[in-house]
């Protein structure tokens, strides 16, 4: 499975964002935005609240249960993106699409790439790409990249955690059995 390398870091980024605690700070958000290159910045309590907020909605867009839902929110939040992309030829680099001005808010980047990301994603990749934990309780994200595009879980822990309970349900459903007098 290839992504597009911009589509897919901005889709990861998205999946990132959305995987944050609804309460994490300032540092923990500034530190993920580095890590995706997205920006070098000191956050302020305005623009932590507004990307917490829209991390929240990148989290809608891949736990929507169908299709029509996962588009719905993505295009909600690329008309709120709002961003102005273009084509550049910084550094010497072929022609290539960037989907806001860098020198933009943080804010107004985060939106547009992370709204581009999912777009590109849901576009070339398939709607089944963009996931949510089947573990009951977990509400990880993630951008599916294996081979068959079957992922079902966010880690190993989770699907052994599924694994494991599955089978003491069905040990117990044959002690039960076996139980149960003649
Ligand atoms: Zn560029
Ligand atoms: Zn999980």
């Amino acid at each position: 499975m290839h992504f597009n390398a911009y589509g897919g870091n901005a889709a990861l980024l998205a999946a990132a964002l959305s995987n944050l605690d609804d309460g994490c700070d300032a540092a923990a958000l500034e530190e993920l935005l580095s890590e995706h290159r997205v920006a070098r910045a000191r956050l302020t309590t305005s623009q932590l609240a507004e990307l917490r907020d829209w991390s929240a909605r990148l989290w809608a867009a891949f736990a929507a249960p169908s299709v029509t839902e996962k588009v719905a929110v993505a295009n909600k939040l690329l008309a709120e993106a709002a961003a102005s992309p273009y084509v550049s030829t910084h550094d010497g680099q072929p022609p290539h699409l960037h989907y806001a001005d860098e020198h933009a808010d943080v804010v107004t980047r985060v939106r547009a790439v992370t709204a581009a990301g999912l777009a590109t994603v849901l576009t070339e990749a398939g709607p089944q790409r963009l996931g949510r934990c089947a573990a009951p309780g977990c509400r990880t994200v993630y951008v599916d990249v294996s081979r068959n595009g079957r992922r079902a879980y966010c880690s190993r822990l989770c699907a052994t955690r599924v694994h494991v309970s599955a089978h003491r349900a069905r040990s117990l459903e044959q002690d039960l059995t076996t139980a149960r007098p003649a």
